[in-house]
């Protein structure tokens, strides 16, 4: 895929997301182009067409990915998207600024010890599981306020918000229920303060990023719909 053609599915991406913030009368929405399964040529690409935020799911592609870009990593804002084992907690905080998937305390201070390490505070979202028993991820939502409070003493670790993925429909609007409940428990948090600096909503990828949008997601997660089907 040529870069024009990245950069065209960019463009129009990016209108139909300031189009679904219109209708719901939020506000800028950040969009994370997911690299994941691609390679880095397709990473420069997205640059290119003005993209400054990255996902990736798995720590070891994104390494030699990021080694690889060398210098054209630099200015970029890395996020992980997929599930972090413990065990692989120090190169996610070498390697990512914002890590998205956290679900449990062990985890949590995992992170904090090896921030604390690296003389870094780690940007983190709470991953919250809206879909039920069938999603394998994720934190319960009556569980997040506890998870956070038991947090908050995590010297190297920062909450900004709340992840989340919607089970896939054919239909995106069916998974407006879902957005609206993470939304509810987004919403619910940031009222009672467990988030430190501009709190952060990320739901919605290629198939759905309009309707999460609509509901108030304040950063989306698209892949297939820029880089085409993996
Ligand atoms: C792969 C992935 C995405 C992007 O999915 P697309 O359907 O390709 O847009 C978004 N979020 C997470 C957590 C993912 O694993």
């Amino acid at each position: 895929m040529g870069t024009v053609r990245a950069e065209e599915r960019i463009r129009k991406i990016r209108e139909r997301i300031i189009q679904a913030s219109q209708r719901s009368g939020g506000g800028a929405v950040t969009l994370i182009a997911v690299t994941k399964t691609f390679p880095a040529s397709a990473v420069k690409e997205a640059l290119s067409a003005g993209i400054t935020d990255i996902g990736e799911s798995r720590i070891q592609e994104a390494q030699s990915k990021f080694l690889e870009l060398g210098d054209a990593a630099q200015g970029i804002t890395k996020h992980l998207i997929g599930h972090l084992q413990t065990n692989k907690a120090k190169k996610a905080v070498e390697l990512f600024d914002l890590i998205q998937s956290v679900d449990s305390l062990y985890l949590a201070e995992e992170i904090d010890k090896q921030a604390n390490k690296l003389g870094k505070t780690q940007e983190c979202l709470l991953e919250v599981k809206v879909s039920g028993e069938d999603a394998k991820f994720g934190c319960a939502p009556q569980d997040a306020e506890a998870f956070l409070e038991q947090s908050r003493n995590l010297s190297h670790v920062r909450f900004r918000g709340v992840m989340t993925i919607a089970p896939y429909f054919d239909t995106p609007e069916q998974a407006r229920p879902y957005f609206r409940a993470a939304r509810e428990i987004f919403e619910r948090l940031k009222a009672n303060n467990c988030f430190s600096g501009e709190p952060v909503l990320s739901m919605g990828m290629s198939n759905d990023f309009e309707v999460a949008v609509e509901e108030g997601a304040t950063m989306v997660r698209v892949g297939t719909a820029i880089f085409g089907e993996r």
